[in-house]
């Protein structure tokens, strides 16, 4: 098993995903979501959220359907 657990691993995951951790640590971090599945689904779903922001961030508004989806996905509710 890794050395790196689920928890190490969320808890760097903006980080992670910003570019702001060091290399070492993203090394460790996807070799652990690379054998992880629970980790994977983590690191998706934050993509995918991210993207969504993202493009709120760029346009004006964000349609109110893209705001009610967002806060199903913050909610957690499928
Ligand atoms: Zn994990």
């Amino acid at each position: 098993m890794s050395e790196v657990d689920c928890n190490a691993v969320l808890k760097r995951l903006w980080a992670f995903l910003d570019g702001e951790a060091d290399e070492t640590l993203c090394r460790e971090l996807e070799a652990h979501i690379e054998a992880c599945l629970h980790c994977r689904n983590h690191v998706d779903f934050e993509r995918r959220l991210r993207a969504v922001i993202q493009v709120k961030c760029k346009g004006e508004q964000a349609p109110p359907a893209l705001r009610a989806a967002l806060d199903r996905l913050l909610s957690g509710s499928q």
